[in-house]
């Protein structure tokens, strides 16, 4: 894709302090760098604006191509590995994305969809200017309009409903938000508690696991110093954080760990271990309990750790008042409490032999403080009750005292830095919004996003305005006939924004659909747990800061972008600023230069004020390479802040902070100064209150008050207080619950569907847009074992018709002995679609969607395949060299709502029957009777206990429970009744 102007001419190369090449002992050469990569082949740092390499196309002829190299970061899964896009000096073109040897997380390491960058920023099919819908919702009719239309518009509705008091009306709702916090912050400015996210139908359930025994959310695992680490995930090709963790794995084994694997399906992860265990789903928590037990009865857990780290006192005052309160009782209590978790019951329930549960049992025992344990979507996300795997797995870590160990796993908060930005929000939402948090759901990891088009379809509320942003519920969430039946009704949604670079069956119902910058063509930033340390990554438009380099000034990414896309930091300081104009509202602050008051606030100057003192160690960095903080960040595209963080529960609290305090009877220690609540910028590890607002400094332990964690205890809970209070005591403890597609809770004739594995090159809803990508993988077959095939009388590639409970889809048997008998899996990247309606520039991602017609008649919904992926002439030669056909079929959508009534997730795992096409069956063929779906969503619901009958304290929700946009402690009362 041309830019529009064409760059100056090259200047000379900006003066940047020279590094050499290190030379190590053994005589090989490293990256300066934090990659420390052997890669000899990366860039210096000092060539990167004038880099020379032959041009590929000119083969044989020796043609030299010169290069600026920006760094950016990718958009294509969390991780946020660091890009280096190669920008030709006499185009301005990008000609390809490697990585970033600068990148702490990534280190200069990419899988194949950070290169397929390219591909995207290059798609013919891409959306390059803001378009209005121009007949019925999902008509496929569209004409382009201004941004100044589309945003006076749009500002115009969400001043009138914050105006009128109907802010619950106004309603952001993010997919894969690439940035720490940006937009969350613009709906606290606007006062609204309208962020609903994805997180429900993502990692609910593996972080209410982590948060219940340690008050952060996440696990970050030290794999490359572990001695054993154990995945409940594939991580080697497609877990979370999976390039950068993926690497130091291999780094483990190369130093010797032992890596155990969990997981029903052969991934390539399981092909890597030393121990692949392929039990029944959903019994991976009885497998962990066996372990457990084994290292109490064994007595090999950590004592020390235990007894300063457990609150075990709370345990023994709740669940045993009249023992004494002593740690030997203690232990007595733990040993028969789990003392029926033996390695013969977790054999019974997860089909695992008895023999190789007690070998893995004892290589994770023999781990010590250097076992790294990783959980996140996989069986978490497929059982009910899947937090339980995720609690009985870090119950491994907390036995051990391997939590934040050299080797262990840490609490993400630790390893990962949010800098404070140049305006913190002046006010907290005041109105809760049950729309994303309803009473049936306490104490969900974040909102109820899955049940939205239930809500709305039964009259809980409308929304007037709502933002979807690289989001696409339609086709990744259950029931998506729902969301259509939603989407499409105008009184439930007055008016619904696409924010997104790329067509989906999701904008396919939206009113604007405004075009988003990718990777290389938006600000952002943003840092993850990939290590035991921190680091800033830095997302920017390659080609505006290639420009900047030059000496142009640019001033808003849509000069340097393709067409008319823009980036969303950009859009929402402008749409803030217009929805406030005159300040009437209070609002327009936010979106304020300091520089120059009473103007806009450009994202320079966002970032400069960020990098010029919210991120320690940078400004000094910066100098010695003679750079300001921005130059460096956009020059280097990452910094890291610390490495070895170590064990911040240990650290003392200064005397200076223990001034005016009180402690509770197991050694919390409070401030009386009420605790400053309510946005939560830092969405983990915030320090938790009580229940009168105090501000928790630490906890005792031996005499001293120390940092501890952010629970109510301060400690680890074993025993969690929430769960007891808020009505769910008997599941208080790490342990066992026994999940919707067990074997005794199927019907016969009944088997487990795995839906929650993906495909290593393609990740959800947006990477069809990506030819490399779409060209190796473009099909997802029914993964069947032999015998069950032979059972069924299947082949390979014969077609199969699978029966949900409301619904069935028709795809292709792949029999292979990489899945367990008795369980089918499918992955869920496959079968995007768009409508054989839309016409035009407007058809839709060519490269990877079939084309479909959908039939509704009443409840009853259809979707049939009209053609699949066809080759076609666009502006990239390569489009009529397609030569697949298959996109795949689109599961997700014959799966009801399973809601977690503790978690809030999404519990994918489906009980299907699966047997021959039936005659007339075709491939694609889904059908749905949303009737069905109201049944199953109203069977789960009645699973919960809500708020307005258990809550212990007349809140909604426990105030320190992690929660995006917290809104103030008047909203957290219940409603009187
Ligand atoms: S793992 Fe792959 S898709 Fe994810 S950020 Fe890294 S390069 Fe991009």
């Amino acid at each position: 894709m041309s830019s529009k102007n064409p760059p100056k001419p090259p200047a000379k190369p900006a003066r940047v302090k020279a590094s050499k090449l290190e030379t190590e002992a053994r005589g090989e050469t490293f990256y300066p760098g934090p990659s420390r990569s052997q890669l000899g082949a990366y860039p210096p740092q000092e060539r990167w604006d004038d880099w020379v390499e032959l041009d590929s196309k000119s083969w044989p002829e020796r043609v030299e191509k010169r290069y600026r190299l920006v760094p950016t970061t990718c958009f294509n899964c969390e991780s946020a590995c660091g890009l280096l896009a190669y920008v030709d000096r006499e185009t301005g073109e990008i000609r390809k994305f490697e990585g970033n040897p600068e990148h702490p997380g990534s280190r200069g390491r990419n899988c194949a969809k950070g290169p397929a960058t390219l591909n995207q920023i290059q798609d013919p099919d891409r959306i390059l200017f803001p378009l209005k819908r121009d007949g019925e919702r999902g008509s496929g009719k569209w004409k382009r309009v201004s941004w100044d239309e589309a945003l006076d518009d749009i500002a115009g509705r969400i001043g009138k409903a914050i105006r009128d008091g109907r802010q619950n009306e106004v309603m952001y709702h993010v997919g894969r938000p690439g940035e720490d916090g940006f937009t969350e912050r613009v709906l606290a400015a606007w006062g609204v508690d309208g962020h609903n996210s994805h997180t429900n139908i993502c990692s609910a359930a593996a972080r209410a696991g982590y948060e219940l025994w340690c008050g952060i959310d996440r696990p970050s695992p030290d794999h490359a110093r572990a001695k054993v680490i154990y995945l409940v995930s594939s991580h080697l090709e497609a877990g979370h954080y999976f390039n950068p963790h993926a690497q130091r794995i291999l780094e483990g084994k190369k130093n010797g760990a032992k890596l155990i694997v969990v997981d029903t399906r052969l991934s390539n992860s399981a092909t890597h271990a030393d121990h692949w265990l392929a039990p029944q789903p959903g019994s991976e928590a009885a497998m962990h309990l066996a372990f457990a037990n084994y290292i109490i009865q064994e007595k090999c857990y950590d004592r020390e750790f235990v007894r300063r780290w457990w609150n075990w006192q709370e345990y023994l005052a709740e669940l045993h008042p009249d023992a004494p309160a002593t740690f030997e009782s203690f232990e007595e209590k733990l040993a028969a409490e789990y003392a029926g978790y033996t390695f013969e019951f977790a054999a019974a329930e997860s089909g695992v032999a008895e023999a190789t549960l007690r070998e893995v049992a004892e290589i994770v025992a023999s781990a010590g403080t250097r076992l790294s344990t990783h959980t996140w979507r996989s069986a978490t996300a497929g059982n009910e009750g899947g937090w339980q795997v995720a609690r009985t797995l870090f119950l491994l870590n907390a036995l051990l005292g391997a939590i934040a160990t050299e080797g262990g796993t840490y609490p993400n908060a630790w390893n990962k830095f949010v800098p404070r930005p140049i305006h913190l929000p002046k006010q907290h939402p005041d109105k809760w919004n049950e729309l994303n948090w309803p009473l049936e759901f306490p104490l969900s990891m974040y909102e109820m996003s899955f049940l939205l088009p239930h809500f709305l379809l039964e009259g809980r509320g409308k929304l007037d305005v709502y933002f979807t942003r690289v989001y696409n519920p339609v086709w990744t969430n259950p029931d998506g006939f729902r969301w259509i039946e939603a989407l499409t009704d105008e009184a439930k949604v007055g008016l619904h924004i696409a924010l997104t670079p790329t067509w989906s069956e999701t904008a396919l119902f939206a009113d604007y659909v405004l075009p988003m910058g990718l990777a290389s063509e938006r600000h952002d930033t943003h840092s993850y747990e990939t290590q035991d340390g921190q680091w800033l990554g830095f997302r920017q438009p390659v080609q505006r800061a290639a420009r900047e380099r030059d000496g142009e000034t640019v001033t808003d990414s849509r000069e340097t972008n393709p067409g008319e896309v823009w980036e969303e930091n950009e859009f929402w300081l402008e749409l803030t600023w217009r929805i406030d104009r005159d300040g009437a509202l209070g609002i327009r602050g936010f979106a304020e230069s300091k520089a120059v008051p009473g103007t806009r606030l450009p994202v320079e100057e966002y970032y400069r004020h960020i990098f010029e003192n919210s991120v320690p160690g940078l400004p000094a960095k910066a100098a010695a390479a003679g750079l300001e903080p921005l130059a460096y960040m956009r020059r280097f595209g990452a910094f890291e802040v610390s490495k070895d963080v170590g064990q911040l529960f240990e650290v003392e609290v200064p005397e200076s902070e223990l001034v005016d305090i009180a402690e509770d009877r197991f050694g919390r220690v409070f401030t009386r100064a009420a605790a400053t609540a309510a946005v939560n910028l830092a969405p983990t590890g915030a320090p938790a209150g009580d229940a009168f607002g105090r501000r928790a400094v630490g906890v005792r332990v031996d005499g001293k008050v120390l940092r501890g964690f952010p629970t109510p205890s301060g400690k680890l809970e074993f025993f969690s207080t929430t769960l007891a209070q808020w009505g769910w005591r008997e599941v208080a403890l790490p342990g066992y619950i026994v999940s919707h597609v067990h074997p005794r809770r199927l019907e016969p004739g009944q088997m487990p569907l795995i839906s929650t594995f993906r495909l290593p090159v393609h990740v959800h809803t947006r990477s069809a847009n990506a030819k490399w990508l779409d060209e190796i993988a473009h099909s997802n077959p029914l993964w069947l074992h032999p015998t069950d095939a032979a059972r069924l009388e299947l082949a390979t590639g014969d077609l199969v018709r699978v029966e949900t409970e409301i619904g069935h889809f028709v795809v292709k048997a792949w029999v292979t002995e990489g899945i367990r008998p008795g369980v089918v899996a499918c992955s869920h990247h496959m079968g995007r679609w768009k409508l054989e309606n839309a016409t035009g520039p407007h058809q839709g991602q060519r490269q990877m969607m079939a084309t479909v017609a959908l039939d509704r008649s009443g409840s009853a919904w259809g979707l049939r395949r009209e053609r699949g992926v066809e080759p076609y002439a666009s502006s990239d030669p390569d489009t009529l060299r397609i030569w697949w056909n298959d996109a795949g079929v689109h599961q997700n959508l014959t799966f009801p709502v399973h809601p977690d009534p503790i978690s809030g997730m999404h519990c994918w795992h489906q009980a299907v029957r699966v047997t021959k096409a039936l005659p007339g069956d075709g491939y694609g063929d889904i059908a749905v009777d949303t009737e069905k779906s109201q049944r199953a969503y109203e069977t789960w619901l009645a699973k919960c206990r809500p708020a307005d009958r258990h809550s212990p304290d007349g809140t909604r929700r426990p105030a320190w429970l992690i929660r995006p946009v917290k809104p103030t402690p008047k909203a957290y009362k219940l409603p009187e009744k």
